[in-house]
């Protein structure tokens, strides 16, 4: 069973998604939370992430 990179669970599959220009593993889950932040960084460094329910990543 492949290891998501994200959370560190193991899934079914893993998928491709473009971070920062880079291809990481993901499971469908972090995937999608992923894209969602790379267009919210895209679009705003910060004034978004209060409005869109941030988790702090670190
Ligand atoms: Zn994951």
């Amino acid at each position: 069973m492949p290891i998501c990179r994200g959370c560190d669970n193991e899934v079914d599959r893993l998928v491709s998604v473009k971070v920062d220009g880079k291809a990481k593993k993901l499971c469908e889950d972090c995937a999608d939370r992923a894209r969602e932040e790379a267009e919210v960084a895209e679009q705003s460094e910060s004034v978004v992430q209060g409005m869109m329910g941030f988790k702090g990543r670190r």
